[in-house]
């Protein structure tokens, strides 16, 4: 077995954090090569004392000297570069042979699809990567060469769903019928909505089972999470957006499952935990221990689903209109939506509001075909924008 060098995109977040633990188990099947972050610079220079990549990546020129100097008191040799730019060098300079794509939002868009054009394996859990650009992304898959495995759990379970062969020939379906997404409706998904007036910040961060970042949090309590979902899908697995359909399933505990025409429906389950994917992706085709506690099947008490309330989830609908509308509608939605849950999480905007501003800037922006990476980055700007004098209306 040969060992596996890895660069983190995102290496101080969430997904990163999980996806060191997971390779901390496995010293000799993983090298970590490169890690990045934005503004985490101690947690960053704490995980290059442990792993020592030959590169790590910050944000600004003001983070890359404190690293900097927090390297040299470790005594350690790392290359530290800072910007955009440097993300994709990172993937291009550090000679690995699979990315986490692990960045939240945009920002990881572009070094997500230089992964992929570089011909590596890349574990995708920047979903607004694919959401933006999902057909550029898998053509750039294709032409690189290389492996796309996602690490969103949803996507994960039906990944391990599917037959090996189904992704060697796109266009027969062995006998898929249907993709059934799981989404745990989030912490409000029985309150009336007059109360979800004044949630706060700190009320929609805390999910019932997962722990994630703040964005991706909101993103679950307003199950636009979900919508991005339904999207990303499309594009991983093809299947025409009738056949993707979203179930709420409060326990997390069945992560997604696959209908097929025989009446046969399999599903994955297991803990609530990101370590499971992670793994998954790491070493597919081969499966590695976690540091996951097995799944207790007679201490559950029940699993129950049901169809979602667009009444209670605008957000949902309006990603679904943005699905079928196609082309930059998705990189508008998911760019408004960036905007409007950064301006609930630190300015004061109210949570009922982020649907509203998403679908002002849906409806005030044209919508072209993604036919590439100029097109899609000049959407995402103009929707910032638009999304922007919103909120500026909005809070005057
Ligand atoms: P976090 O907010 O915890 O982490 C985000 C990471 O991206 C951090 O390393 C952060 O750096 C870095 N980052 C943020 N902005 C920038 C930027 N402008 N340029 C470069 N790096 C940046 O998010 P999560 O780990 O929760 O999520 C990451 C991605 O994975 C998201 O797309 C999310 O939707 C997806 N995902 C997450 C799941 C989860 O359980 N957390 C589950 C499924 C998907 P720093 O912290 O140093 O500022
Ligand atoms: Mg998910």
């Amino acid at each position: 077995m040969s060992t596996k060098r890895i660069a983190i995109l995102g290496s101080t977040g969430s997904i990163g954090v999980n996806t060191l633990d997971v390779i901390r188990l496995h010293p000799e099947r993983f090298k970590v090569v490169a890690l990045t972050g934005a503004t985490q610079i101690d947690r960053l220079a704490d995980q290059c004392a442990e792993f020592n990549p030959l590169i790590a990546v910050v944000s600004d020129e003001m983070g890359a000297l404190r690293l900097r100097k927090l390297l040299v008191e470790k005594n350690l040799a790392t290359q530290v570069l800072s910007g955009p730019q440097a993300l994709v060098t990172a993937i291009t300079d550090s000679d690995c042979d699979i990315v986490m794509a692990a960045i939240v939002g945009a920002a990881g868009l572009v070094p997500a699809l230089a992964a992929a054009q570089a011909g590596k394996r890349v574990l995708l859990a920047n979903k607004e990567a694919l959401v933006m650009s999902g057909d550029l992304f898998m053509q750039a898959i294709r032409s690189g060469g290389g492996e796309l495995l996602p690490i969103d759990s949803e996507h994960n379970a039906i990944f391990q769903c599917l037959p090996e062969h189904f992704f060697k020939t796109p266009k027969t379906h062995y006998g898929v019928e249907e993709l059934w997404l799981t989404a745990s409706g989030g912490p409000f998904r029985d309150m009336p909505i007059v109360d979800l007036v004044k949630i706060t910040p700190e009320q929609a961060c805390a999910h019932p089972n997962w722990v994630m970042g703040r964005k991706i949090s909101v993103d679950s309590a307003t199950m636009m999470n979900k919508g991005l979902e339904v999207i990303e899908a499309f594009w991983l697995f093809g299947l025409p957006l009738e056949k993707i359909k979203v179930f709420i399933h409060p326990q997390s505990v069945v992560h997604s499952m696959v209908r097929y025409l025989d009446g046969s429906v399999l599903a994955q389950m297991g803990q609530p935990d990101m370590r499971t994917p992670i793994a998954y992706g790491l070493a597919w085709p081969d499966r590695i221990t976690a540091g996951v506690p097995a799944l207790s099947l007679s201490q559950m008490a029940h699993l129950s689903f049901s169809e979602p309330d667009l009444n209670q989830f605008p957000c949902l609908a309006l990603a679904f209109s943005a699905a079928k509308a196609g082309g930059t509608a998705p990189a508008i939605l998911n760019a408004a939506n960036e905007v409007a849950v950064a301006a609930f999480l630190d300015d004061g905007l109210p949570y009922l509001q982020i649907p509203i501003i998403v679908e002002k800037t849906l409806s005030s922006i044209q919508s072209f075909t993604a036919s590439s990476l100029e097109v899609i980055l000049e959407a995402d700007t103009k929707a910032r924008e638009v999304a922007r004098n919103c909120i500026r209306q909005n809070l005057l």
